[in-house]
């Protein structure tokens, strides 16, 4: 998608504070983006780098999609290309997973179009390791 504008990640993360809404806000320039909150706080605690491959978030975009403003991050892969980095459900929601940032982690859109089944393990031992962080 075209950006129409680029916004750096240091610039962008500090906006986000504990929002407790699902859309929240986001003041950038003459521009009021309504985005999702726990996307946003993927970003902010999970981190802004892709969990499997590393690819590290430079920049956010700001993207229209018909009449709505959206804001993506997006890195460069090793041919300097962009990627998307997502917010991706850990246990998905179709199996009952958290909609919350605490089931989410940061993915690069490659990555997370490859998963599957076979990070279920892996998805387990996150489980058991950070059992403590998470609010049931
Ligand atoms: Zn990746």
């Amino acid at each position: 998608m075209k950006h129409l504008q680029k916004f750096p990640v240091e610039h962008v993360l500090p906006l986000i504070g504990w929002p407790r809404k699902v859309k929240i806000k986001i003041p950038l320039g003459d521009i009021k983006t309504s985005v999702s909150s726990q996307r946003m706080l993927t970003y902010k605690y999970d981190g802004i780098t892709c969990r499997y491959c590393g690819i590290k978030g430079r920049f956010f975009a700001l993207e229209k999609n018909g009449k709505k403003f959206n804001l993506n991050l997006y890195g460069y892969d090793e041919h300097n290309h962009e990627v998307m980095l997502t917010s991706d459900h850990i246990i998905p929601k179709s199996k009952g997973g958290s909609f919350y940032y605490w089931n989410r982690r940061c993915l690069c859109s490659k990555c997370n179009s490859k998963r599957g089944n076979e990070f279920l393990w892996e998805q387990m031992n996150f489980f058991r390791t950070n059992y403590h962080s998470f609010q049931f």
